[in-house]
């Protein structure tokens, strides 16, 4: 974000103007539109500066597609600077799930993203920018770093995109949701953070080494720690932790898996969040019957563990992350060859 402050400053802004400006784009507003106020006179430069200004800012992330599916969510295929792509996607009720990297190392298996690795870290700003984008469309009032990218990975950079959020986006910090595979310096780290997000934490087994076969470049947590540490979060900033478990017939949906599960999670401050799998025409993965995802689900509830069963939002536009860039590539490369 400094970049954009320099700029700001640089045609005379001080701090009350940054502020405003910031406002008016992280809303989705023309810059033009925090000057009108009659509370706050901006200097003449940076009047002048105001266009070169917004195109530096929107010039962070530009939609190339958009995608919307039956469910009310709205994917967006998002071209950067360097004609890198990343993706987001509008949720229904005033959601966005936002990409905190290009690519991620660690490699889940189930994920279009892990596939090729990580190509480069998103900076704060290419990250509040997905949110001015988004909310050029529609209002945002929850954003959830879900989408590509291992936030624990980009700690810095996520947290300022988080704090800025937070601070001048207009959004309640339990509204900000880290989503993570979990990494040993992230707790501490949040809790220092002047602006506290929620937590997700992407649990998908109880079980160690079927974890390691999961999410092959994630942290050795044993599930047990890994709860009780996030476990510790939630109760330190007063808000549940949400446990995503992607459910994957065959694999991650057994009556053991199940029983381990619910003995982990009771008397615990948190959701289960079941997520059956968007099944991938590449990857050899399905989604469980509905009625045993369902199951699964009222044992959890009957035992005193809150759950939610989720039908992914955006499943019928690609489906789970990773997938519209990984389509687009080709395509790209064949612009290419083609040129
Ligand atoms: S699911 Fe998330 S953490 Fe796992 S590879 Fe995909 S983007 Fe990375």
């Amino acid at each position: 974000m400094q970049r954009v402050l320099n700029l700001m400053r640089e045609a005379g802004a001080r701090p009350a103007h940054e502020k405003r400006l910031l406002r008016a784009w992280l809303a989705g507003r023309a810059l033009r539109s925090a000057t009108t106020a009659r509370d706050l006179q901006f200097p003449r430069t940076l009047l002048e500066a105001l266009p070169a200004i917004e195109s530096h800012l929107n010039a962070h992330v530009r939609i190339e597609s958009e995608h919307p599916g039956s469910d009310g969510s709205l994917r967006f295929l998002l071209a950067l600077h360097d004609q890198k792509t990343v993706e987001s996607v509008l949720l229904p009720r005033d959601g966005l799930c936002i990409s905190s990297q290009v690519g991620c190392a660690v490699g889940c298996v189930f994920c279009m993203t892990g596939r090729a690795g990580l190509l480069r870290q998103l900076t704060s700003a290419e990250m509040v920018a997905q949110v001015a984008a988004g909310r050029r469309h529609r209002p945002v009032r929850r954003v959830v770093f879900m989408g590509m990218g291992e936030p624990s990975h980009n700690l810095t950079n996520v947290l300022e995109a988080i704090t800025v959020l937070g601070t001048h986006g207009d959004i309640g910090h339990k509204n900000l949701v880290f989503s993570t595979v979990g990494d040993p310096r992230l707790f501490e780290r949040l809790l220092a953070n002047p602006v506290k997000p929620a937590l997700a934490i992407s649990l998908h087994t109880t079980d160690v080494a079927l974890r390691a076969q999961l999410v092959p470049r994630g942290p050795r947590f044993e599930p047990a720690e890994l709860i009780a540490l996030a476990d510790d979060y939630g109760n330190a900033v007063g808000y549940p932790v949400m446990y995503q478990w992607t459910l994957i017939e065959g694999v991650n949906d057994t009556d053991a898996e199940l029983e381990r599960l619910t003995e982990l999670m009771q008397g615990r401050y948190g959701i289960v969040n079941l997520i059956p799998y968007n099944t991938v025409e590449d990857l050899p993965y399905k989604r469980p019957p509905t009625e045993r995802a369902r199951k699964m689900s009222q044992h959890l509830h009957q035992h005193g563990v809150l759950c939610k069963l989720r039908r992914s939002a955006g499943q019928d536009v690609e489906g789970a992350c990773g997938q519209l860039r990984a389509r687009s590539l080709p395509e790209r490369a064949a612009i290419a060859t083609d040129a």
